[in-house]
C-alpha cells in the first residue's frame, strides 16, 4: 500500500457475550506507514477488538475492511492469507529448535499447511524458499546474528523479535501486536521500539495493544483509547496525555 493509504477500516464494530457488551460501536482506521496504539484500562475491550479484526471472534455488528475489502465474515486463516498478521501475548516456540527453524516452521504453518509433519514433506525448493524468507525476516528485525542459536537460549526481548519475524513472513500489510513489551527490560523495550519504527518507516501499518505507556507514547503516531467497550477518545500521544477523560478512565476519578 502507498504511504498514508487506509489499511484497516474498523466501522462501528460490536461484540456481545450473552448480556455483556464487550465492544460497543468502535470505529478507527490504521494507515500504511503508521503505528496506531489501542489502549485502555483492563476490561476495556482491546483484546476483543483485536480478535474481531483477526477473525478469531465473529462480529455481533459493524464491519471491518482491509485495504478496501470487507473481511468481516472471513475465517482467521483467510484474513491472515490476505495480509493481516498478528503476534500473541505468549511466545510460542520450540525451545530446542534453532531461531531460523522456528521462524520457518511458523511461516509454513501460517501458509495453511496445518501440521508440523507437513514440513517434512516439502520438496527441496520449497524448503529452501521457506528458510530464505525466514532468514530475510529475522534480519529485518535485527536477529541476523542469532539464526542458528537454540531458541530456548534467547532472552525475552529476542523471543519477541522472533515472534515478530514469524509474523512478518509472507509480507503482511498490517501487523497486530499483543503486548509485545510485556516483561521486557528497558533496553529490550528500546530495541523493540526501534524495530517497530523501522517497519513503520518501510510502510507497514501497525496496530499495537500495549500496557507500557512509555513505549506507546514514544512510538505511536495515533492512539485510540477505549473504556468499558466504548471509544473514549483518539488523537496524538500529546492529545491523549493531556486528556482529562483519559486520566479519569485510568485513575477512576
Ligand atoms: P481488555 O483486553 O481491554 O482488557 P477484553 O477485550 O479482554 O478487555 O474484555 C472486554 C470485556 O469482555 C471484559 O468485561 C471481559 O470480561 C469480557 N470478555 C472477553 N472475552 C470474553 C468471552 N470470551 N466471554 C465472555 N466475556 C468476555
Ligand atoms: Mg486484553
Amino acid at each position: 500500500p502507498a504511504a498514508g493509504e487506509v489499511v484497516l477500516d474498523v466501522q462501528a464494530i460490536r461484540k456481545t457475550f450473552g448480556g455483556l457488551v464487550a465492544v460497543n460501536d468502535i470505529s478507527f482506521q490504521t494507515r500504511a506507514g503508521q503505528i496506531v496504539g489501542l489502549i485502555g484500562p483492563n476490561g476495556a475491550g482491546k483484546s476483543t477488538t483485536f480478535n474481531l479484526v483477526t477473525g478469531v471472534l465473529s462480529l455481533s455488528g459493524g464491519a471491518v475492511q482491509f485495504r478496501g475489502q470487507p473481511i468481516g465474515g472471513l475465517s482467521a486463516r483467510q484474513i491472515a492469507e490476505r495480509g493481516v498478521s498478528r503476534t500473541f501475548q505468549h511466545v510460542k516456540m520450540v525451545a530446542d529448535m534453532t531461531v531460523l527453524e522456528n521462524v520457518a516452521l511458523g511461516a509454513h504453518l501460517r501458509g495453511g499447511k496445518g501440521a508440523v509433519s507437513a514440513m517434512l514433506r516439502l520438496d527441496r525448493n520449497e524448503e529452501r524458499a521457506l528458510f530464505k524468507e525466514a532468514e530475510r525476516q529475522l534480519q529485518r528485525v535485527g536477529m541476523g546474528a542469532y539464526l542458528h542459536e537454540t531458541a530456548g537460549n534467547l532472552a525475552m526481548g529476542q523471543q519477541r523479535l522472533l515472534e515478530i519475524a514469524r509474523a512478518l513472513c509472507a509480507d503482511p500489510a498490517l501487523l497486530l501486536l499483543d503486548e509485545p513489551a510485556a516483561g521486557l527490560r528497558h533496553k529490550e523495550k528500546e530495541a523493540l521500539g526501534q524495530v517497530l519504527r523501522t517497519l513503520r518507516d518501510e510502510g507497514m501499518s501497525i496496530l499495537l495493544v500495549e500496557h507500557d505507556m512509555g513505549l506507546v507514547m514514544d512510538i505511536c503516531d495515533h492512539i485510540v483509547v477505549m473504556e468499558f467497550g466504548t471509544h473514549l477518545m483518539e488523537g496524538s500521544p500529546a492529545d491523549v496525555q493531556r486528556s482529562d477523560k483519559v486520566r479519569a478512565a485510568y485513575l477512576g476519578t
